[in-house]
């Protein structure tokens, strides 16, 4: 299905099918011979994935409704949130991909024009320009940075930014090629994959900075594509070279704040309210989309944003209780202390043919038994295998798939080097309880 004939094929056979008049960006697209992004799918263990990558990971109430229709009718109604804001479409047809793409660009979720990856550059929190914590108004930063997208040819597809408003809604344990954060309502400070930070900068050079720095990766990435991939392959010594023209000295990290609340209301400027929630692990169905379009449609909502944290907001609402109380009844997650919010999960077998565990029921398991660990801030990262899609940083415990066990790592990554190989049941039984979890690991592993 990458190959772009195929793909342009398979779109006009559906068009045909529909009786549809192909609107002028479908020809387009069909033009130029293929679309990436949601319109090159991946094969999976469920079948293909379908990526969407919304501008500002923002959603309306119509458009939820269009993606569990699609869901339902061309996959298997299984609906993934990314840690980068985006959504999957799980389990689709091969031959339903060109019906897929056909409704994504008829409701204006992908950009025919696009060619290749990044296909969103910045990441923002999901109340980037109405949180009247910010110190900027982050939205509008990352705007300017976006319509720089695509001056900046050759940049690796998973390239990022995040840009931070300094609020209490905290990016600060999201992985990007760089940082921009907002030290005050003028300025902002530039961090780098090794830990350093430059500045302070006044907002408004933040985007040709940043033009700057991607410029420099992608000439690099250029000359050298299977080397330099994201920020961090560049030696620390070439980083530091990259900043120094500009003329920014070092200066000291910004304080770190506490995780942000992932769930619940929050007060928005202008007297109407956000309500945060989640999914575990990051999966919803088809029926919940539209339970949620629904919910907002009745509350008179604003739109929907996607979290860094597998989760959305719902904003401008008047009345939150009520919206927040009906989201709860779809069975999404709306207590700030729900113990599955401090677990990140990939979707693992079978879903993920490279799965060696069933790693989202295991990750439900493990969260009841840890929620003690969990309320008092552990985080969990259960991966199907060694990649670590569901979460590329350290997680204090790490548990990685292998042949039918887990692989422990504590206080590293899914890469990390493991202390122990444990089955679900010996796992289950060490979270329990509260105290130094690696001993409890060690014990069990012994027993
Ligand atoms: S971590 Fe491995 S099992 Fe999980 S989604 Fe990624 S590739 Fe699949």
């Amino acid at each position: 299905m990458d190959d772009p004939a195929e793909f342009g094929r398979g779109l006009a056979r559906s068009c045909r099918r529909r009786g549809d008049t192909m609107n002028p960006a479908v020809r387009s697209a069909l033009r130029r011979g293929w679309c990436p992004g949601a319109l090159r799918p991946m094969a999976t263990g469920d079948g293909l994935l379908v990526r969407l990558h919304p501008p500002g990971g923002r959603f309306s109430a119509a458009d939820l409704s269009l993606v569990a229709r699609l869901a339902r009718d061309t996959g298997n109604g299984l609906v993934d949130l990314t840690g980068r804001g985006n959504l999957q479409i799980r389990g689709v047809r091969p031959e339903s991909h060109g019906d897929l793409v056909a409704g994504l660009i008829d409701g204006a979720l992908v950009d025919p024009d696009e060619d290749v990856g990044p296909y969103r550059l910045t990441l923002v929190s999901p109340l980037a320009g109405r949180d009247p914590t910010d110190l900027i108004d982050a939205a509008a930063l990352a705007g300017r940075i976006e319509r720089l997208r695509r001056e900046i040819g050759g940049l690796p597809a998973k390239t990022s930014v995040i840009v931070d408003g300094g609020g209490a809604l905290s990016l600060d344990r999201q992985a990007g090629d760089l940082r921009l954060m907002a030290i005050s309502s003028t300025h902002g400070v530039i961090g780098l994959p090794d830990g350093s930070w430059f500045g302070p900068a006044a907002v408004e050079v933040l985007p040709g900075v940043t033009e700057l720095l991607l410029g420099r990766l992608a000439e690099r990435h250029r000359a050298e594509p299977e080397l330099v991939r994201r920020m961090r392959d560049l030696a620390r010594d070439e980083l530091a070279g990259l900043v120094a023209p500009l003329g920014f000295g070092r200066t000291t990290a910004p304080p770190g704040r506490p995780r942000p609340p992932e769930a619940g209301i929050v007060s928005e400027p202008g007297g109407t309210s956000a309500i945060l929630f989640g999914a575990a692990f990051g999966r919803c169905t088809a029926d919940q989309f539209d339970g949620l379009a629904a919910i907002a449609e009745a509350a008179g909502a604003e739109d929907f944003r996607l979290s860094p944290w597998r989760g959305f907001a719902m904003t401008g609402l008047a009345g939150p209780d009520l919206a927040l109380a009906e989201v709860a009844k779809l069975g999404l997650i709306v207590a700030p202390d729900d113990p599955r919010l401090g677990v990140r999960a990939c979707p693992g077998a079978p879903a993920c043919s490279r799965g060696e565990v069933a790693a989202q029921s295991d990750a439900a398991m493990f969260a009841r038994a840890a929620s003690a660990r969990l309320a008092g801030g552990m985080t969990l990262h259960v991966s199907g295998c060694p990649k670590g899609c569901a979460h590329p940083g350290i997680a204090d415990v790490t548990l990685v798939g292998h042949d039918g066990a887990y692989h422990i790592v504590l206080g590293g990554t899914a890469a990390g080097r493991p202390m122990a190989r444990l089955t679900a049941a010996n796992i289950t039984s060490a979270l329990a309880g509260t105290g130094d979890i690696g001993p409890n690991l060690q014990g069990v592993s012994s027993s």
